[in-house]
């Protein structure tokens, strides 16, 4: 079939206004933010374009385009939100492929108080959804610093986790029911309910799925009362690392589930904290809730680290006010993007997650290593921000001069995060926390997963044995078409 063919046959689905084949805008939906300088230059040369995108309003186009994608081996790329900064919405390498963008599929369906949950489309952005339910005095409890960017078919579909997870958890813990299509077309609805007992939960199949085995087009998330008012911020100032993390770890054992619990490394700490601390690490925390159980979490947290010596306190209004201005919208991602292109430097992050035992020595085992193998380097630092009662993560943040690199942006980057991915296996974490392992980090997937890896592949082909759902993501085209005999 020719890209006219192709091209024609899905306007026959969706109307001509909802297909887009403007080069500038092919281009610019190459490549995600994982190659933030190459969007900062517009330079589009090195990843295949889309032949198109495709804008879907409703369940029966979704159905109609997939099906068609997958008997004609083309290979759909889906998008809600378009934040992904871990090449989940570039090509893998099989062609032609175009995007399926749910972005205009965006109703709050339903508000259910009694049950305390509501029902919505797959592109509903989750600021407008927690605007929304803010004004009722409810709130999913998800808040990724992306939140302004982000629409619920990705967050979904990326596993992702917001700066509350401590007390709500991930994406995973709050979806009630979920319902999409899968690449032969087939539709599936998972009633929302509180828990089930009936085989596995077939919801956590597709939260992290990445859009490799079906697109997601609604959802059932919790909701929770929201009470901003009872919040308590705090914080403190210290100097060794090790006790910071025992902190952390001293808070999840007894008990304690403040929403925000977070150490930032001193690198990291003067990119955010610069105001009121000079070359110290900072320990934060939020607690939230009724009344009474934020006030008895903030005690209970302030006792655990007064037993400890070295931490100076700081006023809890610095943790709100820093918090207040956290999140990223377009314009700042845009901002960024000059910003690289006016200095040269360019900045990025990775994350992964590992047992209290491992956090530091893997986060210094990181930082010996990159600044010593990665020429070019301005610095790697990072923080810790959700909190486990048998580990933690680590998001890691660096930079480098594109002038003083000589290479390309991404081997830099690829060289970056093959440390982290190294040191973290040999820490025995997992190299991928929350931002989903796209094409970025798929190259290691059989490492990650070990022997278990055979079942992850297992499931994958099941659901889209042709590969017509973002080829190239979680499993590389070259390991999906290896026999594993
Ligand atoms: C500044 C910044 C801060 C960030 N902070 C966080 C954070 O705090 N926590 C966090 O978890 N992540 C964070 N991220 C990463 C990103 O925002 C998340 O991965 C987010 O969940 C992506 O949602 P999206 O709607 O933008 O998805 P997209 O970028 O559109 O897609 C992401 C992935 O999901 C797939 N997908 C999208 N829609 C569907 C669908 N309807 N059905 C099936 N598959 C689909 C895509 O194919 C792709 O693989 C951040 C990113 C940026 C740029």
């Amino acid at each position: 079939m020719t890209v006219d063919e192709i091209i024609t046959q899905l306007q026959s689905f969706v109307g001509a206004e909802n297909i887009e084949i403007g080069r500038e805008q092919l281009e610019e939906s190459s490549i995600d933010l994982y190659r933030k300088w190459e969007q900062a230059q517009h330079e589009f040369n090195q990843i295949t374009p889309p032949i198109a995108i495709v804008y879907i309003t409703n369940v029966a186009q979704v159905q109609q385009v997939l099906r068609f994608a997958d008997e004609n081996k083309l290979n759909v790329i889906p998008r809600t939100g378009g934040s992904d900064i871990e090449r989940g919405l570039e090509t893998g390498g099989k062609e032609p492929h175009f995007i399926l963008d749910g972005s205009r599929m965006n109703q709050i369906l339903k508000v259910d108080p009694t049950n305390m949950q509501v029902t919505v489309e797959a592109g509903v952005s989750l600021q407008v959804l927690e605007d929304n339910l803010n004004k009722m005095g409810y709130t999913t409890g998800h808040s990724p610093q992306s939140k302004p960017i982000t629409q619920i078919g990705g967050l979904i579909a990326t596993r992702s986790i917001g700066q509350y997870s401590t007390l709500y958890g991930g994406i995973e813990d709050m979806v009630a029911g979920l319902a999409g299509v899968l690449p032969d077309g087939t539709t599936f609805d998972i009633k929302p309910i509180p828990r089930r007992a009936a085989g596995p939960d077939i919801r956590q199949i597709f939260i992290g799925s990445e859009g490799t085995i079906a697109f997601i087009t609604q959802a059932t998330l919790k909701m929770h009362t929201w009470q901003p008012d009872n919040n308590i911020y705090l914080g403190w100032a210290f100097d060794d690392l090790a006790a910071g993390f025992k902190i952390l770890r001293d808070v999840m054992v007894a008990g304690y589930r403040p929403s925000m619990a977070r150490v930032y490394e001193a690198g990291d700490a003067a990119l955010h904290f610069a105001d009121f601390v000079h070359e110290q690490h900072v320990l934060l925390f939020m607690a939230e809730g009724p009344a009474n159980i934020a006030q008895a979490t903030a005690d209970g947290i302030r006792a655990i680290v007064a037993a400890n010596a070295g931490f100076t306190e700081f006023p809890g209004q610095h943790v709100k006010d820093w918090l207040d201005h956290l999140n990223w919208d377009n314009k700042r991602v845009n901002d960024e993007r000059i910003y690289f292109a006016k200095t040269h430097q360019v900045g990025y992050t990775t994350e992964i997650a590992a047992g209290w035992s491992e956090i530091v020595p893997l986060f210094m085992s990181v930082q010996t290593r990159v600044m010593q193998e990665v020429a070019g380097m301005i610095g790697i630092s990072g923080h810790s921000s959700h909190q486990y009662i048998n580990g933690t993560n680590m998001y890691f943040i660096y930079g480098y001069w594109m002038d003083k690199v000589n290479a390309t942006e991404i081997t830099v980057h690829d060289q970056i995060n093959r440390i982290i991915v190294e040191e973290t296996l040999k820490h025995a974490g997992t190299i991928v926390h929350h931002h989903g392992i796209g094409k970025a980090r798929a190259p290691y997937i059989q490492e990650e997963y070990g022997t278990s890896y055979p079942v992850l592949k297992k499931l994958l082909q099941a659901f889209d044995p042709h590969n017509t759902m973002n080829a190239g993501s979680i499993i590389p085209i070259d390991l999906w078409n290896k026999s594993d005999q």
